[in-house]
């Protein structure tokens, strides 16, 4: 069988620097990319908020940036899926999908998190296109311009607030006649002027062309249908930690996100540690999951100095 000093599981900003200082630090690390080799950051375009690139730097440059970077320091970086995990033990043992299994003294996981989706046909088709589930990310390229968010949860109202100080006008799309938030980010959105709440309203499409959206339609809880005109459509409705694999093992939070101890990436399970989007609702962004990865790599490595393995 296999064996490895650190496995990492998940292809994104915090699985690649998590490689990177790993490798350094001469734990050979093997690492699974998973379903989506470079993360969420791949469903973006240019991302002009990741430090060192004063004119952006388009995704899969980023991405493949960092996975180059990984590999060179020596890190055994392979495409691949996890499908099972025995935690019950040290060293760990997890099945790939072929049904090889890997045997790891320790293991970070860095396997994200994926945007709730409507689930509508016309928001695949302009994924990319309009279609959005990140303000941070492409928010700029929506300028002076009118864009709609959905959801009326903490999310929504920072994207909305995001959005507002870009864009011409911010519709929110709220399912009911009230907002999820907190007080305090209900009132800043509230008494923004250009931002306009469109209460108990459902989305039924999102209109488009071939140069992408539009507008969309939406669905009154009074039967009332009708059009707004908007050229970008952000998702707030929601994010699903990718953690199921582990929450019969590791301590999770209600909503799924892996729970790391202090300002460690230690979870409940020695010699297993959380890094990125898995293990954070809260800030979200490329950096923050790089600077989590290079974390949860010196927790392994000290633990295993600890250990004397
Ligand atoms: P939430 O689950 O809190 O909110 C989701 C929102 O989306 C709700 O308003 C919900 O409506 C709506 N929604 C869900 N599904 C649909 C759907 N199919 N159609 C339309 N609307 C839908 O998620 P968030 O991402 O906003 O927040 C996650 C956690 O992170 C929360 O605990 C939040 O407080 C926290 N957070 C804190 C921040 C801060 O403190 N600055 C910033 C961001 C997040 P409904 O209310 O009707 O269920």
């Amino acid at each position: 069988m296999e064996k490895t000093r650190c496995l990492i599981l998940g292809g994104g900003p915090a699985g690649y620097t998590a490689a990177i200082y790993a490798s350094r630090a001469g734990l050979s690390p093997v690492l699974y990319e998973g379903p989506e080799p470079g993360g969420q950051l791949m469903t973006s375009t240019v991302i002009e908020n990741f430090p060192g690139f004063e004119n952006g730097i388009d995704a899969t440059s980023l991405m493949d940036g960092m996975r180059k970077q990984a590999a060179a320091m020596g890190a055994d970086i392979r495409r691949g899926i996890v499908t099972g995990a025995d935690l019950s033990r040290r060293p760990f043992h997890l099945t790939l999908e072929g049904g090889e299994v890997i045997e790891a003294a320790t293991l970070i996981i860095a396997t994200g998190a994926s945007a709730k989706y409507l689930g509508l046909p016309s928001e695949t088709r302009f994924r990319g296109l309009g279609v959005s589930a990140c303000a941070t990310c492409d928010g700029f390229f929506y300028r002076k311009k009118d864009v709609a968010v959905v959801g009326g949860g903490d999310t929504a109202c920072e994207e909305a607030l995001y959005l507002a100080g870009l864009c011409r006008k911010v519709y929110m799309i709220v399912r009911r006649d009230v907002l999820r938030a907190s007080k305090a980010m209900q009132e800043r959105v509230l008494s923004r002027e250009n931002i306009e709440v469109l209460w108990n309203c459902n989305t039924q499409e999102i209109l488009g062309d071939n140069s992408g959206v539009t507008g969309a339609r939406l669905l009154h809880k009074d039967g009332t249908v009708f059009d707004i005109a908007v050229d970008g459509f952000f998702l707030a409705i929601g994010h699903h930690p990718n953690s199921d694999l582990f929450s019969g093992w590791i301590e999770t939070d209600a909503e799924g996100y892996i729970v790391t101890r202090g300002k460690t990436t230690e979870t409940s399970l020695q010699g297993v540690f959380a890094a990125g989007d898995v293990q954070d609702p809260l800030y979200r962004q490329a950096v923050t999951a790089a600077g989590s990865g290079c974390r949860a790599a010196r927790d392994a490595e000290r633990f295993l100095i600890e250990n004397n393995e």
